[in-house]
């Protein structure tokens, strides 16, 4: 919160420039801007999350001007959902993950543009490379958002954290083209809580005095990674709001929430001891569809299978990496997940061995059940560089890798659309698939807005 007093400190994040704020400054004394933030510890406080506002839907406006005065929903398919939509059609109710077919209804008039992850890829990269200038302690969340320490940064920047994030959003939308939003406090929980508070181009800041206070009165489901049955849980048992959880015994809240209950007590304290750990490389890389209509036979799942296997191999590519374990990811008709993993003998990024494994898994889930979603992902990684060597038993695999490579190159010359989509390059049977290794569900391609 941009808790005004009259010791505060202030900054403008048009001008950048910082003042001594006298009392409540209204406006930039050197530039005019009302964009100030103003707080006591804006000197201090070091720990930030920062996160792009309404990614997808920004990168397309910013591709497309006819698009920026309209509402943009990102996703696809006629079951799909929503990946992303701009804040105009959050004005109309449409949010992430909602089912296309209602985000529709309740804003007729939004302009759909199907996903476009590699690009999206691309300029999250170029935003995580400006991140890793500010600070080598950047901990990325997903694909558009971090956490950054910039304990120690003063002397590299000369500038406080603060005017250093404001220096950054700046040029994020000189450069890049898109805005984000930062969250400042001395923890975790907190910077992230604060970056959503004044979405978009938000800057908030939580300090140290305001932080027990400010959250006292707000709901336990503003806890990062509380969902809605948590939730009712805890309220059921009378803790509907975070200043509830303040004094309740950790016995009870071990009871209700397991070994989460003493950190909700805690971080009801504003007490989040977690440091920034840089760099969590990416676990894994998969895609997933829903289907238009629920699909059982194999032969119906199995083409769609390949073409999602053409996706996350092209975005391996894209990250260059290989990966090693291969995961299945199906939804049935009534919303059961299911996830089966298998283990190659070499990592991989090709399409052909990605789909090999995954028609193995696949073909021994199809027993009659009606599937509404399917996936399939890498994890497991190495470099390209370890990948796809075959071996003397193994001499398809070099074959198929400069196969690919080629049709790659066609692709990235012509179009995806350029290229047959069919069956072609499948290896036949693989001959000794290994058991089930894993039921970790891949990383979710759509990170929330
Ligand atoms: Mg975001």
């Amino acid at each position: 919160m941009t808790a005004l007093s009259p010791a505060s400190r202030c900054l403008c994040r048009d001008c950048l420039t910082e003042h001594e704020a006298a009392g409540a400054l209204r406006r930039c004394p050197a530039c005019g801007s009302p964009r100030l933030i103003s707080h006591v510890e804006l000197d201090t406080l070091s720990l930030a999350h920062i996160d792009c506002d309404a990614f997808y839907a920004t990168i397309e406006k910013r591709d497309d001007p006819s698009l920026q005065d309209k509402p943009v929903i990102v996703g696809g398919g006629k079951r799909g959902v929503v990946s992303t939509c701009c804040y105009i059609a959050r004005t109309y109710g449409v949010r992430s993950a909602m089912p296309m077919f209602k985000a529709l209804k309740a804003c007729p008039e939004a302009v759909v543009v199907k996903p476009n992850m590699q690009k999206y890829v691309v300029v999250g990269r170029e935003v995580r490379q400006m991140m890793r200038e500010l600070t080598p302690l950047v901990e990325p969340l997903s694909i558009d958002e971090a956490f950054l320490d910039l304990s120690g940064t003063e002397r590299l920047h000369h500038a406080s954290p603060a005017l250093t994030l404001a220096r950054f959003a700046k040029r994020v939308e000189g450069e890049l083209g898109i805005t984000v939003s930062i969250g400042l406090s001395y923890a975790k929980f907190l910077a992230k809580v604060a970056s959503d508070l004044d979405k978009p181009r938000g800057f908030s800041i939580i300090g140290r005095n305001e932080a027990v206070s400010f959250l006292e009165d707000k709901p336990v489901g503003l806890i990062p990674g509380m969902g809605p049955a948590s939730v009712a849980k805890l309220a059921e048992a009378g803790f509907k709001l975070i200043g509830d959880l303040r004094e309740a015994p950790v016995e009870k809240l071990f009871r209700l929430a397991g070994k989460d209950g003493p950190r909700l007590k805690n971080l009801a304290n504003g007490i989040d001891p977690r440091q920034v750990t840089p760099e969590r490389e990416t676990k894994s890389v998969s895609t997933e569809t829903t289907l238009d209509v629920d699909l059982a036979r194999f032969e119906e799942l199995e083409p769609i299978l390949w073409r999602l296997c053409e996706k996350t191999s092209k975005r391996l590519k894209a990250a260059e990496l290989a990966g090693r374990t291969v995961t299945l990811k199906l939804k049935t008709a009534d919303f059961h997940s299911i996830t089966r993993a298998t283990r190659l003998p070499e990592p991989t990024q090709l399409a052909a061995r990605l789909f090999a494994a995954g028609r193995d898994l696949l073909k021994r889930e199809c027993n009659g059940q009606r599937y509404r979603l399917i996936g399939i992902g890498m994890s497991d990684f190495s470099a390209p560089a370890e990948a796809d060597h075959g071996d003397l038993a193994d001499t398809a695999t070099p074959k198929l890798k400069a196969m690919e490579g080629a049709l790659d190159k066609l692709r990235a010359r012509f179009g995806d659309e350029a290229i047959g989509k069919g069956l072609s390059l499948r290896l036949p049977q693989r001959r000794s698939p290994e058991p089930a290794t894993s039921r970790k569900a891949p990383e979710e391609e759509d990170p929330d807005a």
